[in-house]
């Protein structure tokens, strides 16, 4: 059976699932949503002042993580909606167009 991933504009129909049923969790992880960007996060490493507040409030789980301290954005599920830039305190994050970065 078809993963819905696969799922794409050349699939046969024989290859959808009864119904159109998905049997996977509702995750992006697996898709690479960064490419729907228009606008970008830039991220100012020497204004940060490392106190995570952007991280849990990115809808996309794009800001990781790791030893406590964030690291830059991971541009292939940023979908550039400028959250991160609006909640940090301390201007760490701009945002800028795309084509601009
Ligand atoms: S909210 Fe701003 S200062 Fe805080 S971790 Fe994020 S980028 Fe750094
Ligand atoms: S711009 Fe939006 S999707 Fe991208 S890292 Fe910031 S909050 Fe997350």
């Amino acid at each position: 059976m078809i993963k819905a991933r696969d799922i794409h504009e050349d699939c046969a129909w024989q290859q959808l699932t009864p119904g159109g049923e998905v049997y996977e969790g509702g995750t992006s992880k697996t898709f690479k949503t960064g490419d729907w960007r228009v606008n970008v996060p830039v991220y100012i490493a020497d204004k940060c002042k490392q106190c995570l507040l952007c991280a849990p409030y990115c809808p996309d789980g794009a800001i990781p993580v790791k030893d406590g301290k964030r690291t830059d954005f991971d541009f292939d599920h940023c979908k550039g909606c400028g959250i991160c830039a609006k909640v940090c305190p301390f201007k760490a994050i701009e945002m800028k167009k795309e084509e601009e970065k």
